[in-house]
């Protein structure tokens, strides 16, 4: 097992998918280390690749700004991508590249033992419940192992869309109390689920 340090010298110098080729940056994540609150993306763009941080370019600042609705900055939480490097043209990220990538995202959750981990778009949800729409799950928690699972649209979808947006701010609404629920209910480790198990997400 290694340590947070380890695992972004570790994400930096990573070449176990061909992501790493055309990356400028690798981008680990960044924020607290401790966060009650942890989201996951979809993987970095264009200005992510070129700042070696997630979430910068203009989803980034709508994702700031939903985070100060609830009176939270990005140093109050942990921000992450399923991978981390850059894919091409910012095209969804391949199952062989979110499956090569995910052992540095466990690591981190078991690290992190985020209370809530909001999932932000459709592939980050598909990687704890495959096979589910995020239109239909989003806005409704759920347990995953020890941690409460929370789907949201993600910032970029939502950026130039009304509906979307409102909706995405409703759903940030309900976060601090969802975090303080998550505390008052969650006692022992994060599990990491098995590899079979890993496995058939992307069947
Ligand atoms: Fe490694 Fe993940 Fe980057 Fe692929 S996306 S090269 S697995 S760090």
């Amino acid at each position: 097992m290694y340590d947070f340090d380890e695992l972004e010298r570790r994400v930096h110098a990573c070449t176990a998918c061909t992501l790493s080729e055309t990356r400028t940056n690798a981008v680990p994540g960044e924020g607290s280390r401790t966060a009650d609150l942890m989201l996951i993306g979809e993987g970095p763009g264009f200005y992510e690749d070129r700042d070696g941080r997630p979430f910068v370019g203009p989803a980034g600042k709508f994702l700031e700004e939903l985070l100060a609705s609830i009176s939270l900055t990005r140093e109050d939480v942990y921000i992450t991508n399923m991978v981390k490097c850059r894919p091409p043209n910012n095209r969804d990220p391949l199952p062989s590249e979110i499956e090569a990538c995910r052992p540095f995202l466990d690591r981190q959750l078991e690290i992190i033992e985020p209370k809530v981990l909001v999932t932000l778009g459709r592939h980050s949800f598909a990687k704890f419940f495959p096979g589910e729409t995020i239109s239909r799950a989003r806005g409704k928690e759920r347990p995953w192992n020890n941690i409460m699972l929370y789907p949201v649209y993600h910032p970029a979808a939502a950026l130039h869309n009304p509906k979307l947006r409102s909706t995405i701010e409703d759903d940030f609404s309900r976060l601090p109390s969802l975090v303080e629920s998550a505390t008052a209910r969650q006692a022992g480790p994060v599990e990491v689920p098995d590899e079979t198990k890993q496995l058939s997400l992307f069947d």
